[in-house]
């Protein structure tokens, strides 16, 4: 993986304005000096032997051999024979957790200005399970499905990244006073974890006293850790509290590696014109450079995208600015002279 200090790492611009925002990335990365190549992979669906449209092998193999990627917004065809893109690598690459820093940053309004809270969300079970059936005309039953291998998991991933990170606290959110067995199982393993990082805080609290709390004082919150839906809801809200979707990184962490994307969508109304705002896939890929442990790229890189946006001269329309994607990243750019 490693060739004279560079780092491969799988790139799929992806759909819609990600392949604009993808460039804006590659062009303040290369001029950051980061050592890092590129693997670049359409991952478009494919017909594959089984007559089932899914992920091309090639940008399998790649994330396969580089353990690690970048990746823009996918368009999900509608229709019959499709599965979501997104759904499928999470599967294939056994992303089991979901982490959105959701940090305020100088120069974007919003109702808070001190909000610093990670969710870190179990990716791959609970609610989402896919385990659906009708059991009889006007009857269906979803299954929740909670194991103990994947809640200890999620659980030791939020320790391992509150330690890594100086995070004070983690707070496992559940239910388990409604569900007493799965989210009690979820609850059970968190604290086994957290017996092993005494140095870390550890509280649990109701979904829906998080949430009530959460939006009135969001500095109570620190690192937070929940099973799937309750972590689909609560970053999407955390997400809201700092600017919304557009400037929200996020990793999904596998046994095998990483794969680091920004939350919105393809934004088909703006694509192909310039528009796009970076943010949020930037953000995401100085995630990645941390988790590779590249954290002097990640400062100075940060350093500038702060800075261009507490200045507020070339904000994206999407921020109420008129700037172009290409003018703001080459603002970035000019920061690292
Ligand atoms: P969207 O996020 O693409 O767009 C919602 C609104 O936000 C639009 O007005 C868009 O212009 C704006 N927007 C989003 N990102 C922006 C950015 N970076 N800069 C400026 N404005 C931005 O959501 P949608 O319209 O519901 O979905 C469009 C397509 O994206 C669908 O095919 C959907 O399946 C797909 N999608 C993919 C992902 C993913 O790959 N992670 C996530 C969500 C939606």
């Amino acid at each position: 993986q490693y060739s004279s200090g560079v780092r491969k790492v799988t790139l799929i611009p992806g759909h819609g304005i990600g392949p604009e925002i993808t460039v804006a990335v590659q062009k303040i990365f290369e001029a950051a000096k980061v050592p890092i190549e590129w693997d670049e992979v359409d991952v478009t669906a494919v017909r594959g032997p089984d007559g089932k449209m899914g992920i091309p092998q090639k940008a399998i193999d790649s994330v396969n051999a580089n353990k690690i990627g970048l990746k823009g917004p996918l368009m999900t065809p509608i229709g019959k024979g499709y599965r979501s893109l997104n759904l499928a690598l999470r599967k294939e690459f056994d992303l089991y957790a979901n982490v959105r820093p959701c940090k305020s940053m100088e120069g974007i309004k919003t109702l808070y200005e001190n909000v610093d809270v990670v969710t870190v969300r179990e990716n791959t079970e609970g609610e989402y399970s896919g385990i659906e059936h009708e059991i009889v005309d006007g009857v269906v039953q979803s299954i929740k499905l909670i194991t103990e291998e994947a809640s200890m998991r999620v659980a030791e991933f939020a320790f391992v990244f509150a330690k890594e990170n100086n995070r004070k606290k983690v707070t496992a959110v559940h239910k388990a006073n409604i569900m007493r067995m799965s989210d009690g199982l979820f609850l059970r393993c968190c604290r086994d974890v957290a017996n092993k990082y005494r140095d870390i805080k550890f509280e649990e609290r109701y979904l829906d006293t998080v949430c009530l709390n959460m939006v009135q004082d969001p500095a109570l919150f620190d690192v937070l850790v929940m099973p799937n839906l309750y972590g689909d809801i609560m970053s999407d809200l955390c997400s809201g509290l700092v600017g919304g979707l557009g400037l929200t990184p996020s990793g999904n962490i596998g046994k095998n590696g990483a794969l680091f994307e920004s939350v919105h969508g393809t934004a088909p109304d703006i694509a192909g014109k310039d528009l796009a705002n970076p943010t949020a896939l930037l953000l995401s890929a100085i995630m990645m450079l941390r988790h590779l442990k590249l954290h002097e790229h990640a400062d100075r890189i940060q350093g500038a995208v702060y800075a261009v946006l507490r200045e507020g001269k070339h904000l994206t329309g999407d921020l109420g600015g008129t700037g172009k994607c290409s003018e703001y990243t080459n603002a970035i750019i000019s920061k690292f002279n």
